[in-house]
């Protein structure tokens, strides 16, 4: 059988020496054959000559992944930019990106798929067709990941594939009451906040609250260890900022310098009314979430966890949901991503549990380099 799938070796000799350990066009071969097997069981079929492909890698525009020439080529000619593949190896969730950037790819050159910018009732883009410009300025990132995954496979291949349970989803934990909080003072001297004088940051205690100031020209994180905190295990935790930077927000989970763990989940407000929710080991926030009625002085953030759950409210409006079961979880830090000279005030912050928590816990303070809000590039 004569097949219509050809992966040319013309890659730049600079590419393939980025390469040579990793073999990139036989790594990208993988999805490709993923995704016929996934046509062939949607009844299609690309293996003829028609169809015939050629996907390479290339150095395309900093806000191209890839690139397919739909109409323009015999073979369907499909290119991915070397360096975004090289950024997206190695993180927790780099083998679906690289699956979600093949599958947008062939969408366009094998089923034909234009961009379709539709949202779910969640505000998850419908499919991974996304592209272009999107509404409210909003970014491509896909949440392509467990369940998520699936069904963006099943749309992918089938455009009347319904709504997914998770896409309507509305939370009710009224009946879920801890049994222990801890709600420190923030506007004490006492407040164990208070350790964190450093050369990076400056704080001070006023009747806003604790006030955290980068005094930098680079970005960092604000790091406070809880000692008796777990995120692995179920908890409500809350903070109340305000902050002049166009990028302010918070992350729970793990920041231990000395053991290189690094992980956790993000919120992220920005000045322009977004919210970006993601997890620290994975290349790009999940979601990129636009709120018209976003708080200007300061904005109430609150994350969940019910089992290997997370759920995001913003103002107390729950706004997403996330599981973590494919996720490394837990740690006891609190961090606080401070942009280069810019001041945060944490006016309000809350942990609930029912695990008994001592009153204290032990603040250290740790200068980490600043996750930048990375989005995955524009038509991919
Ligand atoms: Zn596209």
């Amino acid at each position: 059988m004569k097949r219509g799938l050809f992966v040319t070796v013309l890659c730049a000799l600079s590419l393939t020496s980025c390469f040579r350990d990793e073999g990139p066009i036989e790594e990208l071969n993988i999805y490709v054959e993923r995704f016929l097997k996934y046509a062939d069981s949607y009844g299609y079929n690309f293996r003829d000559e028609e169809h015939e492909l050629k996907v390479r890698f290339s150095d395309l525009d900093e806000d191209k992944a890839g690139v397919c020439y739909m109409n323009t080529s015999h073979p369907i000619l499909v290119e991915f930019d070397s360096a975004y593949w090289r950024k997206i190896s190695g993180n927790t969730n780099s083998e679906y990106l690289k699956e979600n950037l093949v599958f947008h790819e062939l969408g366009h050159g094998l089923l034909r798929r234009r961009h379709d910018n539709a949202e779910l009732a969640n505000h998850d883009w419908k499919t991974i067709m996304c592209g272009d410009e999107l509404p409210d300025g909003r970014s491509p990132n896909i949440n392509y990941r467990g369940e998520r995954r699936q069904y963006y496979i099943e749309e992918l291949f089938d455009q009347n594939t319904k709504a997914p349970a998770w896409s309507t989803l509305d939370p009710d934990f009224s009946g879920l009451v801890y049994e222990h909080a801890y709600t420190p003072d923030l506007t004490s001297n006492e407040s164990p906040f208070t350790a964190g004088q450093s050369d990076y940051f400056t704080t001070s205690v006023s009747h806003q609250g604790f006030s955290i100031s980068n005094t930098k020209n680079e970005s960092a994180l604000y790091a406070i260890k809880y000692t008796d905190f777990d995120s692995s295990k179920d908890f409500l935790f809350e903070i109340t900022l305000s902050s002049n930077a166009e990028e302010y927000g918070v992350l729970v989970g793990q920041c231990d310098v000395d053991e290189k763990n690094y992980n956790g989940h993000y919120v992220y407000l920005t000045s322009e009314r977004h919210q970006m929710i993601g997890e620290l080991t994975c290349a790009f926030p999940f979601i990129d979430l636009y709120h018209s009625d976003i708080g200007t002085n300061s904005n109430k953030i609150s994350i969940r966890r019910v089992d290997d759950v997370l759920y995001y409210y913003l103002n107390d409006k729950f706004v997403y949901h996330d599981n973590t079961s494919d996720l490394p979880t837990g740690g006891g830090y609190v961090c606080i991503p401070l942009m280069a000279r810019s001041t945060t005030v944490i006016k309000q912050l809350a942990i609930y549990r029912n695990d008994p928590m001592r009153r204290s816990f032990q603040a250290v303070v740790t200068e980490l380099p600043c996750p930048p809000l990375r989005r995955t590039p524009h038509d991919r």
